[in-house]
């Protein structure tokens, strides 16, 4: 398993997959029955780096912003809803301090590149200072980050939109490229074997 490889590219045809990638600054080559793209908000780019060319679903990325602030809780962590929009807000116990999230807002960028908008930061201090005695200022916030969820393209609201997964395999039956979207760290293991029921199914019928 090599975990800082980075792929490049793929050629697949007749249940074979060539894969370019690089390793420790080396280009490298390797050669398989299948492609299983868990890339996350990369999961587009890699299929449109796969020959010959692969279908696949429109998508947005919806970027959810965390902050973490001084303070204990003491018991529990708190389900709250904005005053503003209704959103869930989470607050919990976070090594010492407490973490607060999320939010949602579409993101046009690069996955890289994402940040925690400077609006988000203050959208949860609003949030937290809504229902807690002591209010916390944007000088006081010790970390704000960002993560990109990928959600399946449609006119639904982000917040309500289904957080199941989708497999998506490509036309070309003898491509043998697996790719998912969406999903949550909460139900890995039944997404792993999801993934892997459909391809046993297929690489037997191969
Ligand atoms: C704000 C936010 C809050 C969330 N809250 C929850 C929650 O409360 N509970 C929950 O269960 N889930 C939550 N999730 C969802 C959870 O984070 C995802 O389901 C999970 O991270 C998906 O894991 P993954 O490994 O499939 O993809 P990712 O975590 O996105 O990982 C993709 C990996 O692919 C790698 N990669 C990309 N391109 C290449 C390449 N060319 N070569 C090699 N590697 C590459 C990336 O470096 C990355 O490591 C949340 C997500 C967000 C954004």
């Amino acid at each position: 398993l090599l975990t800082n490889a980075k792929y490049e590219s793929a050629d697949c045809r007749n249940n074979q997959c060539v894969i370019n990638y690089t390793h420790d600054k080396k280009n490298c080559r390797i050669t398989c029955k299948a492609i299983i793209n868990t890339t996350g908000p990369w999961v587009n780019n890699v299929l449109q780096s796969i020959q010959p060319k692969q279908s696949y679903p429109d998508i947005d990325l919806v970027l959810g912003t965390h902050i973490i602030i001084p303070g204990q809780l003491t018991q529990g962590m708190y389900y709250l809803e904005s005053p503003d929009d209704k959103r869930a807000v989470f607050v919990m116990p976070w090594n010492n301090h407490i973490l607060t999230g999320t939010t949602e807002r579409l993101y046009t960028g690069r996955p890289e590149d994402v940040e925690a908008p400077e609006d988000d930061i203050k959208y949860l201090l609003s949030v937290y200072n809504h229902y807690f005695d002591n209010p916390v200022s944007r000088n006081d916030v010790i970390d704000a980050y960002a993560g990109l969820r990928v959600l399946l393209s449609d006119n639904g609201s982000m917040f309500s939109r289904s957080r199941e997964i989708t497999i998506h395999h490509n036309d070309s039956p003898s491509a043998n490229v697996f790719t998912l979207y969406g999903g949550k760290l909460t139900t890995h293991r039944a997404t792993a074997k999801q993934l892997l029921k459909v391809i046993k199914r297929h690489l037997h019928r191969a």
